[in-house]
C-alpha cells in the first residue's frame, strides 16, 4: 500500500478503482505482501527448518489458504469447519494441527479419520476421549499436549493465553502426570509438546522465558518428543510505537534449545503472516459535527471489524485521496451499528473529509473478516485480492436475502 501523488494504491491498482468496482465495505488484500510475509517468515527461521502451520482462525478465506498451501505452509485449525476449509485448500493432513480447549467428539472423530499430523489436546478428559475414539477405530492417534507455561506475554489481557489464570493448556504437574499415565497406551502416542502464550507479542523475552520452561519440563519428563509446537503470537507494527519483533533473537534462542533437544519445531503464525496484507475500504455516509467532536460515520462497522471494540486495538485510518486541508477538531470514526463501542478510531486533527469520500482502515488482514458477524442483520463485506494490476473477488459480498 502506497501513495502515488495523492492517491492510495494497493500494488498497481488505485483504491478509488477498487471501491468503484467492488463497492464498500470491502476487505482488500495484496498478494505480493502475503508472499513477502511468508518468504520473510520462512527466511527468519530458515536455519531451524520448522513446520509452519498458518493459524486459520486469523483468516479463513479459501483463496488465501490456497496461497498458504502453495508456499508449503501447513495449517493450525481450531474447529471442524476450519479443518474442512484447510483440506479444501489442498493443505496436506500431514501438515495440519488441531488446537482448542473444547473439541467435540464429532470434531475429534473427523480429525482422526483425516489422519492429521497432531491433535493438540488441552485436558485429561480430552485425551481420554481421543483414546476412546482411537480404540473404537482400532488406530493409533498422534497427539500433542498443550502446556500452560505460566508466562505473562505482556500483551493485551484479552489475548494472553499462557498464564495460570487462562483457560488454555495444562499446568506442569498435570502435564507430567498425563505423560506418565499414557506412556503405555496402545492407541495414543504423545508426540508433541505444544504452547501458545498469546498474540500480538512484540518482545522476544516472553518467548525466551517460555523456552526455558520447556527446556526444564522436557528434561524432567524424560519423554522423547518428536515435535515442539511453539504456537504463534509474533506481533506486527499496528502503530509506530509498537516495537518490531526481533526474529533474529527468537531464532537464536530456538537454535540453542535445539542443540539440547532433537525435535522438529512447529510454529502456528497467524497475525504475522496476514495482518498487514489487507485494508478495509469504507465510504463516509455522513459527517456529524457536535460541540465536542466531529463524527465520521462510515459504512463499515464493528460487525465487519470488531478488534477496536473487542480489544481496544489500534487500526490507522487512511484517506483514499490525500489533501493538505486540515481540520483540527477531534474526529471519531464510527460505524452505523447501535453500540457506543462501534468506533474504530479517535484522532485529534485529520485532513478535511467530506461525505461520500472513502477511507482505508489498515492492517485488518488478521482477525478482521474471520471475526465478522451479521450483528444488526448487516450482510458481511466482500473480500478482494489484488495481484499487480489485476483485482478479483475472493469472497462475494453476502446478500441480504441469505441472512434474513
Ligand atoms: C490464535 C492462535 C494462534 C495464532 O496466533 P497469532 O497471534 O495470530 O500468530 C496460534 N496457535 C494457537 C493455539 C492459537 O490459538
Amino acid at each position: 500500500m502506497h501513495f502515488k501523488k495523492n492517491k492510495l494504491f494497493i500494488e498497481k491498482v488505485s483504491g478509488l478503482k477498487i471501491v468503484q468496482k467492488f463497492g464498500t465495505p470491502t476487505y482488500c488484500y495484496s498478494l505480493k505482501k502475503l508472499k513477502d510475509n511468508i518468504r520473510n517468515f520462512q527466511k527468519n527461521f530458515g536455519s531451524i527448518n520448522p513446520l509452519s502451520c498458518f493459524s486459520v482462525k486469523s483468516n479463513n478465506n479459501l483463496q488465501i489458504l490456497k496461497e498458504i498451501k502453495k508456499s508449503g505452509m501447513g495449517a493450525d485449525v481450531v474447529s471442524k469447519g476450519e479443518l474442512i476449509q484447510a483440506l479444501k485448500a489442498g493443505i496436506s493432513p500431514k501438515k495440519i494441527v488441531f488446537s482448542g480447549v473444547g473439541k467435540k467428539t464429532e470434531e475429534l472423530k473427523f480429525a482422526i479419520e483425516k489422519k492429521i499430523l497432531l491433535i493438540n489436546a488441552e485436558s485429561e478428559s480430552e485425551i481420554f476421549e481421543i483414546e476412546r475414539l482411537a480404540k473404537l477405530k482400532k488406530t493409533v492417534v498422534n497427539i500433542g499436549i498443550r502446556l500452560n507455561p505460566n508466562i505473562d506475554a505482556r500483551t493485551l489481557k484479552k489475548i494472553s493465553t499462557g498464564r495460570l489464570e487462562d483457560k488454555f493448556g495444562l499446568t506442569e504437574k498435570v502435564f507430567l502426570n498425563i505423560l506418565n499415565n499414557f506412556k503405555n497406551s496402545n492407541f495414543i502416542k504423545v508426540k508433541c509438546l505444544s504452547v501458545h502464550i498469546g498474540s500480538q507479542i512484540t518482545d522476544y523475552k516472553p518467548y525466551s522465558r517460555m523456552i526455558n520452561v520447556l527446556d526444564k519440563i522436557i528434561k524432567k519428563s524424560k519423554h522423547l518428543f518428536d515435535y515442539i509446537d511453539l504456537g504463534g503470537g509474533m506481533g506486527i507494527q499496528y502503530e509506530k510505537k509498537n516495537k518490531l519483533f526481533d526474529y533474529k533473537k527468537y531464532n537464536l534462542i530456538i537454535k540453542k534449545f535445539l542443540k539440547k533437544h532433537n525435535v522438529k519445531i512447529i510454529f502456528e503464525p497467524g497475525r504475522s503472516i496476514i495482518a498487514n496484507c489487507a485494508v478495509l475500504f469504507s465510504q463516509i455516509i455522513y459527517i456529524k459535527n457536535t460541540e465536542k467532536k466531529r463524527f465520521i460515520i462510515l459504512d463499515a462497522a464493528m460487525n465487519d471489524l470488531i478488534r477496536p471494540a473487542l480489544y481496544g486495538s489500534y487500526h490507522n485510518i487512511i484517506p483514499l485521496i490525500k489533501s493538505n486541508k486540515k481540520n483540527k477538531r477531534i474526529h471519531d470514526f464510527v460505524g452505523p451499528v447501535c453500540e457506543t463501542s462501534d468506533k474504530f478510531l479517535t484522532v485529534k486533527g485529520y485532513q478535511h473529509l467530506k461525505e461520500k469520500e472513502y477511507v482505508a482502515i489498515s492492517d485488518v488482514g488478521a482477525y478482521g473478516m474471520s471475526l465478522s458477524s451479521n450483528y444488526n442483520l448487516r450482510p458481511k463485506a466482500s473480500e478482494v485480492m489484488i495481484e499487480n494490476k489485476s483485482s478479483k473477488v475472493i469472497l462475494k459480498r453476502q446478500k441480504l436475502f441469505n441472512i434474513i
